[in-house]
């Protein structure tokens, strides 16, 4: 059974075709600056040349025609024809309180999502708009959403109500929903598998250090509280986005002459690693800037690791222990050095590493030595294939 998994930004179109019986990636690839000039496509086969499209994207659904055109073309094509495809499984990134699992697509899971356009503007209009397109070019394949907010469903009111007055929740459904849950799923299960126990029975922390970050505490398997919001700019430093500061800074800053949209913009794209190092969002550019002596940079490091510290030590006091720990996504699935300096910081966990298991890269594995008490593991993020089960388990 042959799964698509579709991923649409505003102007852009990630996509992965995966055979669900070896849960192999047959095809992926990109399509970017839908809508504007200069619109491409490139398309990837495991074992072949990337082939790039370089035409006019109008819309996402252009964008999807060049890319099932793709996946059966004769040269590059890995399918014979598009009724290969079972099922396609869409990231969407906000279901609000409708939804705490994947949903096979439905005019009511639509409707309800458009409900939560304005909790996430930038991402669910346009995961819409690639569910549509998918349903009009392949009306007869069952169609599944992946809410990136599902997994956090589970948090107990005293970790998602924020202590505004009550009205506020009823009346604008404000509270936290936490995100980047497809991701602390998928590296929650492995872990279980990685530490050869049943995952009922487990207190995880999983760390999704990427260009965003967010950190999720959970217990038998069950999400109890996460590091984002009501939006994913709450919780850590990250790239671009503040995370947490006191919320009065917003007022203090509007009465000084700052626009509410411009303060909008100052925290979700000028602040974090970016704005404090004055470098790169980029963490490898930081590292290197601050290794060169650059005292900025290392400052924006250092809040980063402080934030992802304390923000341990608080899931350990919501769960009241920790049996793993897990690092994940870009930085934490590739800086060594940011893995031991968090680390460092643990050892009223008794966490020692063992530094040559710290040292590799890109496998699921145990990075604490014997000794620690608190397993330490780095697990490599799949979306995609997170997706993908969930789609297969919907549709089969
Ligand atoms: P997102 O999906 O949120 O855009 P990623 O999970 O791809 O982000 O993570 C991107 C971040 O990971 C970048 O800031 C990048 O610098 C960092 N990263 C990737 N590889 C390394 C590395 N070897 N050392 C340090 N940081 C790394």
């Amino acid at each position: 059974m042959n799964v698509l998994v579709i991923n649409c930004g505003s102007s852009s179109l990630k996509y992965q075709l995966l055979d669900m019986s070896t849960e192999e990636v047959l095809a992926k690839g990109l399509a970017e600056r839908i809508g504007n000039e200069g619109a491409v496509l490139t398309h990837e086969a495991p074992g072949q040349e990337k082939v790039k499209f370089e035409e006019p994207m109008e819309t996402h659904k252009e964008a999807l025609n060049i890319l099932m055109a793709a996946l059966v073309d004769p040269s590059h094509g890995v399918l014979k024809s598009l009724e290969e495809i079972s099922a396609i499984g869409h990231r969407v990134l906000h279901a609000g309180e409708y939804y705490s699992d994947s949903i096979i697509i439905d005019a009511d899971v639509i409707e309800k999502t458009e409900l939560c356009n304005e909790m996430g503007p930038l991402h669910n209009p346009a995961n819409l708009i690639g569910i549509r397109a998918c349903q009009e070019l392949l009306p007869k394949v069952p169609q599944v959403a992946v809410f990136d907010t599902a997994f956090h469903q589970s948090l107990p009111p005293e970790a998602y109500m924020y202590a505004l007055p009550y009205e506020i929740y009823e009346k604008h459904h404000v509270r936290k929903y936490g995100f980047h849950g497809t991701s602390h799923k998928f590296v929650s299960l492995a872990a279980g598998d990685v530490m050869g126990k049943d995952i009922n029975g487990l207190k995880l922390i999983s760390c999704h250090l990427g260009n965003g970050a967010s950190l999720c505490a959970i217990k038998n398997g069950k999400a109890i509280d996460t590091s984002m919001g009501l939006t994913p700019l709450a919780g850590l430093v990250m790239g671009t986005r503040c995370g947490d500061i006191d919320p009065a800074i917003v007022p203090f800053l509007v009465n000084k002459g700052y626009g509410v949209e411009e303060m909008d913009t100052i925290m979700n794209k000028k602040s974090g690693i970016l704005g404090v190092s004055g470098v790169s969002s980029d963490f490898r550019d930081v590292e290197e800037a601050a290794n060169g002596g650059n005292k900025r940079a290392q400052l924006a490091l250092d809040i980063f690791y402080y934030r992802v510290r304390i923000t341990i030590g608080a899931y350990v006091a919501a769960m009241d222990g920790v049996d793993g720990i897990i690092f994940t996504a870009g930085l934490g699935e590739n800086s060594i050095t940011s893995r031991q300096i968090i680390c460092d910081g643990l050892t009223y966990l008794g966490i020692s590493l063992d530094p040559v298991a710290n040292s590799k890269r890109g496998e699921a594995m145990i990075i604490s030595d014997k000794n620690s008490k608190t397993t330490v593991m780095v697990i490599p993020t799949n979306e995609e294939l997170m997706i993908a089960r969930d789609t297969l388990s919907l549709v089969k």
